[in-house]
């Protein structure tokens, strides 16, 4: 029988001790997930998951989530859907009651997430709005100072800062992004989940890596699993998780396999460079993660642990 061991990206704490306890009883890796990662979209305190949400460019809320689940590699994911506040068990019911298709998004998303009985809820909360244009008017607009911009009218210059908005806005300080749960059970299944409120400012309707199967979720049970976090363009583009699960078939440990794929993102040409970080479990209950900055953690708990704990990532420096 398999060791039960979870591991998670900053802030899944608030879900991982009750997954735990779903593994402990006999539940499924797959239950677990959900269940840790539910918990997280629902903790108003997180801005970057769930209801609490930070908004897109347009100031709604959209929620990008997926899971896959290691044996079968069957995967569920939804993207850039609205009104929902937990759309890592929309992208379940994806897998399981639509397993003729893998993603859906937006109305579509939400048309079968009503079909399905999921209830819809707002989730723009008061601060996470407040925050929103908190950072908003934070944002420097000398760029649209140049003097070939200033005969343009009005809305035209406006449509200009939002672009600038978009591109230039920077996280303010303190863990933030997305939430990566990764659960292996007693009989050895590995499911990885991951849930976003995706980058504060996005333009309406992008969708990140945390849907894409091979670049912020990946899971093979003959191998291992690994999720990312952090510039979804960049972990979209470089195949990222998959890539981390690659290397770990060809023998690298977690840790070394996170840390060589975010090395080969990191060569990746981009304007809006923003720190990746991914973690990862190998098949035999290993883990490991790497980030592109220092002093990042995972947070782990095995059978015995009686509180999360939390470890730090590599850093590529
Ligand atoms: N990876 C997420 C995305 O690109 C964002 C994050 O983790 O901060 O939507």
């Amino acid at each position: 029988m398999a060791e039960l061991l979870i591991i998670g990206s900053e802030r899944s704490e608030a879900g991982i001790p009750a997954a735990m306890e779903i593994l402990r009883r006999g539940g499924s890796a797959l239950e677990a997930v959900e269940r840790g990662l539910i918990l997280c979209e629902d903790n108003l305190a997180d801005h970057y998951v769930g209801t609490g949400g930070l908004p897109n460019a347009r100031g709604e809320v959209e929620l990008d989530a997926s899971i896959m689940v290691g044996s079968s590699r069957a995967f569920g994911a939804v993207g850039a859907v609205k009104n929902f506040p937990n759309p890592i068990s929309i992208a379940r019911a994806v897998m399981e009651k639509l397993p003729q298709h893998a993603l859906l998004v937006g109305q579509g998303a939400e048309d079968f997430a009503d079909s399905v009985g999921f209830k819809r809820a707002e989730l723009l909360t008061p601060e996470a709005k407040e925050l929103w244009l908190q950072q908003l008017r934070d944002v420097p607009v000398q760029s649209i100072e140049g003097e070939n911009t200033k005969a343009m009218t009005g809305d035209v210059r406006y449509r200009l800062a939002a672009i600038e908005l978009v591109k230039k806005f920077a996280p303010h300080e303190g863990p933030w992004g997305t939430i990566n749960i990764i659960a292996r059970d007693r009989s050895g299944e590995i499911v990885c989940g991951v849930s976003t409120s995706g980058y504060p400012y996005k333009h309406p309707g992008r969708v990140g890596d945390s849907s894409i199967p091979g670049a912020g979720n990946y899971a093979d049970s003959r191998y291992g699993a690994a999720a990312c976090t952090g510039r979804g363009e960049l972990s979209l583009r470089g195949g990222t998780a998959r890539t981390v699960v690659e290397n770990m078939r060809h023998g690298m440990s977690a840790e070394d396999a996170c840390f060589e794929a975010l090395k080969d993102a990191r060569n990746l040409p981009d304007d809006f460079r923003a720190e990746l970080r991914c973690l990862a479990i190998t098949a035999d209950g290993h883990h490991g993660g790497a980030a592109g900055m220092e002093g990042s953690t995972y947070t782990l708990m095995t059978e015995s642990s009686t509180q999360p704990e939390f470890r730090p990532r590599k850093a590529l420096l």
